[in-house]
């Protein structure tokens, strides 16, 4: 049987070193949709791991650990999002990638951070009135950013709403007593912090800016999950790279969801033993994979554009 592992930026880096391919979600939904398998073991979270079966649904989809779930998926209600929904019919419903199956069979456009930028500008170029879910922080930069109007759903990632901008504040004001100091943030940290960022970028895009950086700082803060300073600090040893504060709690700033994928469960859902995606019926397939395939037809279309 042919097997494809994929693995997210925030699991393990020995977790890393048994995928055929890490990355971002955007680039993982590309990968899931190009490649051909037989299996696909997704070490991330469940809905990934659904929206790889969604675009594949012939391929045997395997999550290692059946409890890897996302806080900004068990924070929806998901009648009292219809609701919300039927409340704004006349406007498009752009919803994030980190979301539900059934979350995605409402929505008219799945986003990621690293296109949710051009897809929601194209949309108010064409005119529409848009409401975004579920990421209330995303949600609330893009209206501050650009100046949109968008009712927002009220749910956060429980990692990156740990940041708070007094902690951060400080923490940058002791080290610019040094030298440079620069503040890269994930769109999912709350806003008083993303408006004090350097830049605000995807996964996928903090690592390129990380990559190409050649300037001179004493040190780079970084707002988002831990496991992503470990793939940065193996591209650039050679810059104090440091993880952003955060102001409670355990004082890590790990997903405990994508931490899940140990290597023996990984090891295990590689030999076709874990939680098999199987439950979705055709009638949840056929509705969430249109605003799936809309979106990743727009990112390859700006992506050749890109290269060209
Ligand atoms: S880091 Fe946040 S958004 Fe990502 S899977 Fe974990 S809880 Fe969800």
């Amino acid at each position: 049987m042919n097997t494809l592992t994929l693995a997210h930026y925030y699991t393990t880096l020995d977790v890393q070193a048994m995928a055929d391919y890490v990355g971002d979600s955007l680039e993982l939904a590309l990968i899931a949709q190009r490649e051909k398998a037989d299996r696909i073991v997704f070490a991330g979270v469940k809905f990934m791991a659904e929206t790889t079966k969604i675009i594949n649904p012939g391929t045997q989809v395997i999550l290692p650990d059946e409890t890897s779930t996302c806080s900004l998926v068990t924070q929806t209600d998901m009648d009292a999002l219809k609701q919300w929904r039927e409340q704004y019919s006349d406007h498009v419903h752009v919803s994030y990638i980190n979301s539900s199956a059934e979350h995605k069979t409402i929505s008219d456009w799945i986003v990621t951070s690293r296109n949710v930028d051009d897809i929601i500008a194209e949309l108010y170029a064409q005119g529409e009135k848009v409401i975004f879910s579920p990421d209330r922080n995303m949600g609330a930069y893009l209206n501050y950013q650009y100046g949109y109007d968008m009712p927002v759903w009220n749910a956060v990632c429980e990692v990156h709403d740990k940041f708070k901008d007094e902690q951060i504040t400080y923490m940058m004001d002791n080290a610019r007593a040094e030298g440079n100091v620069y503040l890269l943030a994930h769109p999912e940290s709350p806003l008083p912090v993303l408006k004090q960022a350097d830049f605000v970028g995807s996964t996928k895009q903090m690592l390129d800016w990380v990559k190409d950086f050649n300037g001179e700082a004493h040190t780079v803060f970084i707002a988002t999950e831990e496991g992503l300073l470990h793939n940065m600090r193996q591209l650039r040893a050679d810059i104090n790279l440091q993880l952003a504060p955060i102001y409670s709690g355990c004082q890590c700033n790990a997903c405990p969801y994508m931490k899940r994928n140990t290597v023996e469960l990984v090891k295990k859902a590689q030999q076709g033993i874990g939680f098999e995606i199987n439950y979705l019926d055709e009638d949840t397939i056929s509705k969430a994979v249109k605003p799936i395939k809309r979106m990743l037809a727009f990112s390859k279309k700006q992506m050749e554009k890109n290269v060209t």
